[in-house]
């Protein structure tokens, strides 16, 4: 077979196009495929319509490699003349429009992408950072471009923060097909408004349940856009765990600080046991820690009140389960360990989204995942300089959208 017909077959390559020619450069390790066109009737790229040709331009790609040859394809493109839209190149089948790699190097680019970190990318394919950032942005913007219209009935919001801890972006998932649907931003009202105006008022009216932290801003929003909101924002498990962890080991610090002026060591170094779930304990760390928890230690109290409170997420009826909360709640105010205490007042005055997250069963696991999946982007990037990129990977990782380029052939 002869080197022209080898690279149009592996290059897929259809009349009018052929394989005019193949030169190796040995000492630049590279490959150079000619691809030329025979006559044939041409179509304006933006309209579809025949045009005659005009002249051609000479363009290249870079391929994927052929053995450990870089591989380029040169092709003498035609240019036509449209009536309306004036001299324009035609589409080639083997890359989109405007990018300088075949959609074949684009494609695996993205699985590696999606695999590892842009740098480990961009040294193993012999490429810059910034050619795997546009090629990683430009599937990000075709998959948001190809997304079909959103109907999504149970969501998350969650804010994540960005670089520097005090800066923030908004993730909107869509709980049930673990998507992001959304991501700006801030974590402002307006962050979360920007959303809901993606959404036709038949859209906002399918929601029917929305998780979220107990966060004024994203209340309010959800309160203005969602019709019957008060039953539908729901202040999920996971959310809720983490103030009671908090506080939790707030009240295991002051303590342990008492215990350590009398040489008392009893609660150094058991952040972790107070704030696992025993059941991922080895047994010798289970008998240690049930010591510790049968004590009468404030710490062991405060443990008591938050398995208790975890406990109640189990309820079916919203009755039930407010008697519940009011016994815990009565329990938390009588409880003399202040940041229980505290975080009992943060959950009254917030009880009726808790209920909801009770009786809709609101995911309680999915946001926890969604964070966790957010914060390895977060790690593998080491720190993003700039919210676009951030926002871009997330859609990227986390957005289950269709990334490829198309192409006809190749
Ligand atoms: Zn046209």
């Amino acid at each position: 077979m002869r080197d022209t017909d080898l690279y149009a077959q592996i290059l897929g390559l259809q009349t009018p196009w052929y394989v005019s020619g193949v030169l190796l450069n040995r000492s630049d390790s590279n490959v150079t495929v000619q691809v030329a066109a025979q006559s044939a009737q041409w179509h304006c790229p933006r309209c579809g319509k025949p045009s005659p040709r005009y002249d051609k331009r000479t363009c290249r790609w870079r391929h994927l490699d052929t053995m450990q040859y870089h591989t380029i394809l040169e092709a003498e493109v035609p240019r036509v003349q449209c009536d309306e839209h004036g001299v324009l190149l035609v589409d080639v089948p083997w890359a989109e429009p405007g990018s300088g790699y075949t959609a074949m190097f684009e494609s695996v680019v993205i699985d590696w992408l999606l695999r590892t970190d842009s740098q480990s990318v961009a040294q193993m394919l012999g490429l810059s950072w910034g050619v795997v950032d546009r090629i990683m942005q430009r599937a990000v913007a075709r998959g948001l471009a190809r997304r079909e219209e959103l109907y999504p009935v149970n969501i998350s919001v969650d804010e994540t923060s960005f670089q520097k801890r005090h800066e923030y972006v908004t993730v909107v998932t869509d709980q049930d097909s673990s998507r992001v649907l959304y991501v700006a931003d801030d974590r402002t009202t307006q962050s979360l408004d920007g959303f809901y105006k993606t959404l036709s008022t038949q859209q906002c009216d399918g929601i029917r349940s929305v998780a979220m932290d107990m966060w004024p801003a994203f209340i309010r929003s959800t309160l203005e856009s969602v019709p019957d909101a008060l039953h539908k924002i729901s202040f999920d498990k996971f959310h809720v765990a983490k103030y009671l962890g908090d506080a939790l080991d707030k009240v295991r610090r002051e303590e342990n600080r008492t215990l350590q002026r009398d040489g008392d060591t009893r609660l150094n170094r058991t952040r972790y046991q107070w704030l696992t779930n025993p059941n991922n304990m080895s047994r010798e760390q289970k008998q240690h820690f049930a010591h510790l928890r049968q004590s009468t230690l404030r710490t062991a109290r405060a443990w008591a009140m938050r398995q208790e409170a975890m406990s109640l997420w189990d309820y079916k009826s919203r009755g039930w389960a407010q008697k519940g909360w009011s016994s815990w709640l009565g329990w938390a105010q009588r409880c003399r360990l202040e940041p229980m205490k505290k975080v009992g007042q943060t959950i009254k005055r917030h009880l009726w989204g808790i209920l909801n997250a009770v009786v809709l069963k609101s995911h309680n696991g999915h946001s926890e995942s969604m964070n966790s999946r957010i914060q390895r982007i977060k790690r593998q990037a080491c720190g993003f300089r700039n919210r676009e990129r951030f926002r871009n990977a997330i859609y990227f990782h986390c957005g289950g959208m269709d990334l490829y380029p198309k192409a006809i052939s190749v």
